[in-house]
């Protein structure tokens, strides 16, 4: 089969969260089980598309409703990351050195999807199938079938594949003009109360949706800020397809950033030479466990709770831990950590901002991950810090449900909290600490996590299984 991704990230080209995790990854695991899997992606002005020679494939003009645009396709032909990586230039609207965050987003993805279809429709191979990824490429499925300038795509089956049903890409009925020349009677297709919501075009016009977990699936049913009835009326093409992970990338017996690699034989040694490295970067102490987090400040990740919870469990458990931060996001939440950082008695550091190594060297030097999300689609850090034996302390929803059982279960091997909040957290830190006191469990633990079996491996095949019945079906 030949499959194309369109998606707004795409590691290690450009990342912000797991989306780029899992679309590189989705394109390299494709090509590994013999199908022709390619991505198609913004030429952004990242680190690594600016370090990198790219050679032009294609160039022409698209017509976007407010006039043509001139794009080119620049691909590496030595194929470095497993797969054909696409990128889009568009001189002005995508060459930008951010992903997100700009006044003109709307206008950017609707041109990144008009040039990418436009590219697809001029190649004389088409594609079998199109899985387009979150809101930003979510305007294909009604782009090929309702704008006449692609009716040669309408028969190519799609898949939306939702990443984070939070964010939608609304947008107000005025940008419907920056959209090629549609089909103006099917504006109810593109419609969610009265503003243009590409998410909700893509469940209603992609032929498969599919969530990045089970558990994810069953809560956007009720929570899905404002999409449940529109996934309540399209349930029957819905699919929940757990994610998996790269793992050449995560390994900590290969991992380069790590202060010594190993294996579960010799993590024991592994895991602390690169807690010491951190301990000494970072003015933490040695001798106690080391709880983490990584990733966005923002309330869905429960970033707000992080400072209260962690004042406080020192103030009731004691000082019998350290904590350290990795992550950028909400400016109130970044200076509240760095706040914290006076009143820290070599037990408490936050680093604000992204750093790819430090993030490999925080899974396998922490002795806990602390996840206490609101929402979590699939969560991949607990995944991660599971294969480098790092324990996953995290609320019970989302993806997070669906890949960590409490130690209190039988066979179970992470601690989870029934909510997110303040006490929750302290309670779950107490749990964890109790059970880094017992050095045997604890060994047992590390043991069984680091054998978990949660790669793309096994979890592709049921990305080709759903691309296999589409393509029959069609
Ligand atoms: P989300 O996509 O919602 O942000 P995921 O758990 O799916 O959350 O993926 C997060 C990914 O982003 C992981 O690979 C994590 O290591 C990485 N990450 C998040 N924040 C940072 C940061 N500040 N520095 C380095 N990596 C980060």
């Amino acid at each position: 089969m030949q499959i194309i991704h369109v998606a707004a990230e795409c590691y290690p080209a450009a990342k912000v969260g797991g989306l780029g995790d899992v679309v590189g990854a989705l394109g390299k695991y494709l090509n590994l089980s013999g199908h022709r899997g390619s991505v198609i992606l913004p030429m952004y002005n990242t680190k690594y598309i600016s370090n990198h020679s790219w050679e032009l494939v294609f160039t022409s003009i698209a017509q976007l409703g407010i006039g043509d645009i001139e794009y080119r396709i620049f691909t590496d032909p030595l194929h470095t990351l497993g797969y054909e990586l696409f990128l889009v230039d568009i001189k002005g609207l995508l060459d930008r050195d951010q992903v997100y965050g700009y006044e003109d987003d709307s206008t950017r993805f609707i041109a990144f999807q008009t040039a990418a279809l436009d590219w697809i429709s001029k190649s004389e191979q088409k594609p079998d199938l199109i899985n387009v990824h979150d809101h930003h490429a979510a305007l294909i499925p009604f782009m090929m079938q309702h704008c006449p300038c692609f009716s040669d795509l309408k028969n190519i089956p799609t898949v939306l594949t939702i990443h984070n049903g939070q964010y939608q890409g609304v947008m107000e009925w005025g940008n419907s003009v920056v959209i090629p020349k549609w089909d103006s009677w099917r504006w109810g297709l593109l419609d969610w109360n009265k503003l243009i919501n590409p998410l909700a075009s893509g469940i209603r016009c992609a032929s498969r949706v599919t969530t990045v977990s089970q558990g994810y699936l069953k809560e956007l049913r009720h929570h899905s800020n404002g999409l449940e009835t529109l996934f309540e009326m399209e349930w029957h093409k819905c699919r929940g397809i757990l994610n998996g992970i790269d793992t050449e990338v995560w390994n900590p017996e290969t991992d380069k950033a790590l202060a010594q690699t190993y294996t579960e034989r010799n993590s024991e040694i592994g895991k602390y030479k690169s807690k010491k490295i951190l301990c000494e970067q970072f003015n933490l102490d040695l001798e106690k466990p080391l709880f983490v987090f990584i990733g966005r400040l923002v309330g869905e990740k429960a970033a707000d709770l992080l400072p209260q919870s962690l004042i406080n469990s020192f103030h009731k458990i004691g000082r019998k831990m350290n904590f350290l931060i990795l992550g950028s996001g909400q400016t109130e939440i970044e200076n509240e950590l760095n706040y914290l950082k006076q009143f820290s008695q070599n037990d408490y550091n936050a680093y604000i901002g992204y750093n790819e190594d430090l993030s490999h060297l925080m899974y396998a030097g922490a002795d806990f991950i602390l996840m206490p999300s609101r929402v979590e689609p699939c969560g991949l850090n607990q995944l991660y810090a599971m294969r480098y034996g790092t324990i996953p302390v995290v609320n019970n929803t989302g993806g997070l449900h669906d890949t960590v059982m409490d130690i209190g279960e039988p066979n179970g091997y992470g601690i989870k909290m029934s909510h997110a909040s303040e006490n929750e957290i302290i309670f779950s830190i107490y749990r964890a600490i109790e059970c880094y006191a017992d050095k045997e469990k604890l060994k047992q633990v590390i043991k069984q996590i680091m054998q978990l079996d949660f790669s793309w491996d096994k979890s592709i095949h049921n990305y080709i299984d759903l691309y296999e019945s589409l393509i029959l079906e069609n």
